[in-house]
């Protein structure tokens, strides 16, 4: 008999937005900023990881990209990000952002090469499925956007799967429509698109709008300012496009709590198609297992809501289909198994109004 918290932790689940340099552990981030000679903010961990707005997370971000130096530093983060998560909230497929212009001076190969050669040595050795999705930084404006699509494009690699984004425009916003050539050139030459819409209260939840019609994204990143726009809200409904929610980044950038009113909540209970995430686990002090531990009991979603949501995160996996279908496959198995260990019935509780 196991409990609810570790019924959710040990839930099979996919991780669709993760930035690849938050992932790494901060005594990790430390050493590395030794083995480099690179100046940190502060020495001092909590110092270091209290931001409570995204500017000051973004300078963190930033940062942690100059620690990361040599091939094996990178292939050996991609291996300990996913053994972490395994052993965190039993993790069995990801796909991450990177973006290679936030490393300087590096080729788009010195960068993807080693993380791919760490995340395929994970998958060999824990099973953990993988796929990289290239992220545009949104402060390097436009044709630098265009420009790393086509990139992208000229260096094809199997488990490079499409486009995405970090980091926000020089003026703080999403500005989602200034990527419509890049997401267009990307669209032409098959690859996948998602980007960050929708996200904090700054942000126009119309930008979603943006994403689906104008950027022709397969995903939408955030998205939670659907619930403050009824059509808005209703075309997500209706496309059931999938979207990538990362709780804890919302307690911290936005201050909004767990509960049945959280937006995320109003998602689910509204019948969006929603998947979890860290986002930026460690700059979070999150990770993939307490996404759904300290999120979806608070919120009064029971195991029906929580298997829905894992074996959402496997449909929406931008494999092919062969692989996606052997994932779905074994996460409905181990939910059955689950739940027969699982002490009690919690109560389900009603949709939040
Ligand atoms: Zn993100």
């Amino acid at each position: 008999m196991i409990s609810y918290p570790d019924y959710l932790r040990l839930l099979p689940k996919t991780e669709l937005h993760c930035h690849f340099v938050s992932t790494m552990q901060p005594a990790r981030l430390l050493e590395l900023a030794d083995k480099n000679n690179v100046a940190l903010a502060s020495r001092d961990i909590d110092t270091l990881l209290d931001s409570d707005n995204l500017l000051d997370f973004l300078a963190l971000f930033n940062a942690a990209h100059d620690v990361l130096v040599t091939g094996d530093d990178l292939a050996q983060l991609a291996y300990d990000g996913v053994r972490d998560a395994v052993a965190e909230g039993n993790l069995r497929y990801r796909e991450t952002f990177i973006n290679p212009q936030n490393f300087p001076g590096r080729s788009y190969a010195d960068v993807v090469d080693p993380i791919l050669d760490g995340l395929r040595a994970a998958e060999v050795d824990l099973g953990v499925g993988f796929g990289l999705v290239v992220a545009i930084n949104r402060n390097l404006g436009a044709s630098s956007a265009t420009e790393l699509v086509q990139t992208v494009i000229d260096n094809p690699r199997d488990g490079v799967f499409g486009i995405g984004q970090d980091d926000l425009s020089p003026d703080g916003t999403e500005s989602p429509g200034a990527w419509v050539d890049a997401y267009a050139l990307a669209g032409r030459h098959g690859l996948q698109r998602t980007a960050h819409v929708g996200e904090t209260l700054a942000a126009d939840p119309r930008g979603i709008l943006v994403a689906l019609d104008d950027l022709g994204c397969e995903r939408i990143d955030h998205g939670y300012r659907s619930v403050d726009d009824p059509e808005v809200f209703a075309r997500l409904l209706d496309s059931q496009v999938p979207i990538t929610c990362t709780p804890h980044s919302t307690r911290v950038l936005s201050g909004w709590q767990f509960g049945p009113e959280h937006r995320i909540a109003r998602m689910i209970a509204g019948g969006l198609n929603v998947t979890l995430s860290t986002d930026d686990a460690v700059f979070f002090r999150t990770d993939i297992g307490r996404e759904y531990t300290d999120v979806l009991p608070a919120m009064g979603f029971g195991p029906d809501a929580a298997k829905q949501i894992s074996l959402a995160g496997a449909s929406a996996a931008w494999c092919e289909p062969g692989q996606r279908s052997r994932l779905e496959a074994a996460f409905r198995a181990e939910h059955l198994a689950l739940d027969a260990l699982l002490a009690g019935e919690p109560v389900e509780a009603s949709p939040p109004g």
